[in-house]
């Protein structure tokens, strides 16, 4: 197949699996679809985009990314709708972001062109893979790692670029239950916070297991510096209705994850006369608000779960009960908006969805 500038190497499977799938009670994360994309880097320059069928891959003992960590990766997601039309949402925010996590991790950057190009070819070949489910949808996994056969810390010379996809059902259907965390560290000033990469994820699953012992579902982090400020929460990225203004955490620090659902968010707020503050947001201020009840809504915002309202929040063995989930007024109807936006159910005034 030639598209208008890139070609990709297009090997299909005989039989697809797609029938053995039961679309309506898919776990998260644990099918895979036919296809997945490959594209080599070595030699300074990237090689072959290739589609093939999905399948394990063989590495060396010393692949670098394994030792030393150079991995990083992407989330997004392909809907469907009952027309059997397949839209990506926002993907150039993904390519950007990845190339954002390219360079802090000494990583080569992809050609946007062949990115985007490779998530339409990849989604449009698995189309019947997107689940047409109240919920459902397809998680698409861009990830890069250093393949380097050397044990020494340096950027590798070489690494592999794939994505792969999931069929995958709505996330956290139940609201959630957040443990502020004041002692362990998410990301630090300098640190790596503002990349996708593996390691801020291996870092934070003790902490984690910790709050769940707990009888918590999600850590809500806080600056490592003084522990005084919020951060964000997991993989999502952490908002706050009080006095009526949408408030939010600034990324003006590199701690946080820039989150293209809660770009979103933000975007469709201002949109709505919806009044928006990016701004450090003390672990204080939201204590007060909670008991002064100027606090009405709380949400995590992620591709994952689009909008997670949070019930809970967990301040050293204290559990603040947050207003009922009913009652919230602008969170529900951002997540409704949101949902439907993506499955290209009502328009697209901001010109994110991109129809395959
Ligand atoms: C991916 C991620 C988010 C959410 O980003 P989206 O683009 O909205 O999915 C937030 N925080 C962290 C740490 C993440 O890894």
């Amino acid at each position: 197949m030639i598209s208008n500038t890139v070609s990709i190497d297009i090997q299909k499977v005989g039989n697809s699996r797609v029938n053995e799938i039961d679309f309506e009670n898919l776990p998260f994360g644990r099918e895979f679809s036919d296809h997945m994309f490959v594209m080599d880097y070595a030699d300074g320059k990237w090689g072959t985009p290739k589609i093939i069928p999905f399948g394990n891959i063989q590495i060396h003992p010393a692949t670098s990314a394994l030792h030393y960590g150079q991995s990083i990766f992407e989330g997004m997601k392909a809907y469907r709708n009952k027309e059997n039309e397949a839209f990506l949402f926002r993907p150039d925010m993904n390519i950007k972001r990845m190339n954002i996590s390219c360079q802090r991790m000494c990583m080569p950057e992809i050609p946007e062109e062949i990115f985007m190009e490779a998530l339409k070819t990849l989604v449009s070949i698995d189309k019947q893979w997107i689940p047409d489910t109240e919920g459902g949808s397809l998680y698409i996994r861009p990830f890069m790692f250093a393949t380097d056969e050397y044990v020494g810390i340096k950027p590798s010379d070489n690494y592999r670029f794939m994505i792969f996809t999931c069929p995958v059902g709505g996330y956290y259907s139940t609201p959630v239950k957040v443990k502020l965390e004041r002692h362990y560290t998410r990301a630090a000033r300098g640190g790596v916070g503002q990349a996708k990469t593996a390691g801020n994820y291996a870092a934070s699953l003790y902490p984690a297991k910790l709050a769940q012992q707990q009888g918590y579902h999600q850590l809500l982090w806080t600056d490592g510096l003084s522990h005084e400020y919020i951060e964000e929460s997991g993989t999502m990225n952490v908002c706050f209705m009080i006095n009526g203004k949408l408030i939010t955490p600034s990324e003006d620090s590199d701690t946080i994850l820039k989150g293209i659902t809660k770009r979103s968010v933000i975007e469709i707020a201002k949109s709505w006369g919806v009044e928006v503050e990016e701004r450090p947001v003390k672990v204080a201020e939201v204590i007060d608000a909670i008991e002064n009840g100027s606090l009405t809504e709380m949400f995590g915002a992620g591709t994952a779960a689009t909008i997670a309202h949070i019930e809970i929040l967990g301040v050293e063995g204290r559990d603040y009960v947050l207003p009922a989930i009913e009652g919230r007024e602008f969170s529900n109807k951002v997540n409704d908006y949101l949902t439907n936006l993506k499955k290209g159910k009502i328009e697209d005034p901001f010109n994110w969805n991109i129809k395959l």
